[in-house]
């Protein structure tokens, strides 16, 4: 199944994130083993153990909602955030990069789907004025290379499509009203075991994949 997703995403130059969250460490080592790099996980303490452990040329991504108080056990090792869904939050990922004397890759999260419980910034206004923003321009331990969505849970191939649109134009918006030459911003990370096909078909640049990869959860 790697193999095949791998090729398949080869075609489109898609970043597969290998989503190995509850996973055992066996399991993402017989990844590694097959050339994959890229693991995201969702939770802190998870992620710190199976960085201990595993090889230290593997990329953890944290994916899943990430509460502040939390953010200092991934800062020293952690490639990419995907779910930076506040200000707030941005400011202490800042803060403990700093205390690592690093920079931390990070994604706009955005709310595109219908359900209400899942997380992310609702608008790209908002998300314009707080990097407009004195506190924005102080942050020198993050960069922020992209954004980030979770489509709804449906059969509906066309709603789950018209989101994918829609967080390809907020991408778009943030592109051209703030990160206009900046190169590092163009990550687009939608698509999962279900739907990632379509997110790729929508301007995906990064896909994430668990149960597909590894099975049921
Ligand atoms: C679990 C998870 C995934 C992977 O889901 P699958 O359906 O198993 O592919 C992707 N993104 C996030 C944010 C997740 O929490």
């Amino acid at each position: 199944m790697l193999e095949r997703i791998q090729e398949e995403l080869l075609k489109t130059n898609t970043t597969l994130v290998a989503v190995s969250k509850t996973k055992p460490a066996a399991a993402i080592q017989a990844m590694y083993d097959k050339g994959q790099r890229i693991f995201g996980e969702n939770r802190v303490q998870e992620v710190a153990e199976k960085y201990e452990t595993l090889p230290k040329d593997i990329q953890w991504h944290a994916i899943g909602h990430l509460q502040r108080n939390k953010v200092k056990f991934i800062a020293p090792f952690i490639s990419m955030i995907h779910s930076v869904d506040s200000a707030r939050l941005l400011e202490e990922i800042n803060k403990q990069a700093a205390k690592n004397d690093r920079s931390i890759d990070c994604l706009l999260q955005f709310h595109i789907a219908e359900e209400e419980s899942k997380f992310g910034w609702q608008n790209v206004e908002d998300v314009l004025t707080f990097l407009k923003s004195s506190d924005f321009s102080e942050m020198k331990n993050v960069r922020i290379v992209g954004v980030m969505g979770m489509a709804t849970f449906t059969d509906d191939k066309e709603q789950v499509r018209g989101e994918f649109q829609r967080l390809k134009g907020y991408f778009e918006e943030l592109k051209s009203d703030f990160f206009t030459d900046n190169e590092a911003f163009k990550e687009i990370s939608m698509g999962m075991s279900g739907d990632y096909q379509l997110a790729v078909e929508e301007g995906s640049t990064m896909v994430r994949i668990g149960s597909l990869l590894f099975g049921r959860r």
